[in-house]
């Protein structure tokens, strides 16, 4: 059976208030969603990027995917790459052939009337996941009841936060909000930061100093993810692990940045989908690193049950708060785990046509 189509839609869903990390302030989300169709079966994918996507996919990728083997998501997948070789493949054409990819692979499962998980050959049936949020432009208050909700409400073992914002006017802002997030969480839970690169070396190295002592275990990206030898010198200097590869389009750029961290970030939607992905996490096995899947959630719970050496899932605030506004079937972590539902073909979620209607951008 054959791809008979290919639709394309975009949503932009503003933030409850504006959003900043370390490095980016951000007012919305877009929300490209690619609906691929083999007889009366529709798979559904998407990627959180820019509208561009919709406009690459239509005039791009369609025609690659159109009338192939629904059954080949590879093959699909292969003429997409190619497709999009002069154009640059990295960014926008990474997230692109992501939402078609994932479009293709919820399709395949639908058509064998299969969980998804189960077509991609599951290791685990649950993934742990971690609360992310505790954004820089969080007050106190708000920054303290979201990680301890997390912990005590959802009964999430383990939160990240964001730091890193203002280091010049007030440096000592980061380690007041993270001794807050430690009272906030107490002691047993563990608590990681992101510092999304906003941080020098020498400020990355005096921060982990601070950071150790009050329990913290994950340093992620203490300088800009580009800076490999920064990455590599900041591991060797601190017992707290580095973590990155959240900007990683591809394979070869987890190869490069493996041997300068000690988790690896794939996002299965901007690294050209579930296809990819699975490879970006067998290049990190091949380094003996483990894989921490960045954010969308919905996207990754399913393949992150066949990746023998997946640590956990990042469990987005904001990504939850879209993906509930524009799907059904969005899953709820329960015991600190998400558990795809067996009963559901495919990932399990539906586009809410009308409820998105509002935010339709293309
Ligand atoms: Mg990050």
């Amino acid at each position: 059976m054959n791809v008979d189509e290919l639709r394309v839609s975009a949503f932009t869903i503003p933030t409850e208030e504006p959003e900043s990390d370390g490095t980016l302030t951000w007012e919305a989300t877009t929300v490209v969603v690619a609906e691929a169709t083999a007889g009366d079966t529709t798979g559904l994918g998407f990627t959180y990027g820019a509208k561009a996507c919709a406009t690459l996919i239509d005039e791009k990728l369609g025609g690659t995917v159109v009338g192939h083997d629904a059954m080949d998501v590879p093959g699909a997948w292969s003429r997409m790459v190619a497709e999009v070789r002069n154009l640059g493949r990295p960014g926008i054409a990474s997230h692109a052939i992501a939402a078609v990819d994932t479009a293709l692979w919820d399709l395949k499962a639908r058509l064998l009337e299969m969980p998804l998980f189960r077509l991609l050959g599951a290791v685990r049936d649950e993934v742990p996941v971690y609360g992310s949020g505790g954004f820089c432009s969080y007050s106190e208050q708000r920054l303290a009841d979201q990680l301890g909700g997390w912990v005590h409400d959802q009964g999430i073992p383990r939160v990240k936060m964001k730091i890193a914002a203002g280091w010049g006017e007030d440096p000592g802002r980061d380690i007041k909000r993270v001794t807050l997030a430690r009272e906030a969480i107490g002691s047993g839970a563990e608590l990681m930061v992101d510092a999304n690169g906003g941080y020098t070396r020498k400020q990355a190295v005096a921060m982990a100093r601070e950071l150790a002592p009050l329990g913290v275990t994950w340093f992620e990206e203490p300088v800009s993810s580009d800076d490999l030898d920064g990455l590599s010198e900041i591991r060797g200097l601190t017992e707290l692990e580095i973590a990155a590869g959240e900007y990683g389009y591809d394979s070869w750029y987890f190869r490069r940045m493996a041997p300068h961290v000690d988790v690896l970030q794939p996002d299965v939607s901007r690294c050209m989908g579930i296809t990819e992905w699975l490879r970006c996490a067998a290049v990190a096995a091949s380094f003996n690193l483990e894989v921490s899947a960045h954010c969308a959630q919905s996207l990754h719970a399913h393949p992150a049950c066949a990746v023998p050496n997946l640590r956990h899932l990042e469990y987005f605030h904001d990504h939850n708060r879209v993906d509930r506004i524009l799907f059904d079937g969005v899953l709820e972590p329960h015991g600190g785990v998400l558990r795809p539902d067996p009963g559901r073909p495919g990932m399990g979620l539906e586009l809410k046509r009308a409820d998105a209607e509002r935010y339709r951008e293309i």
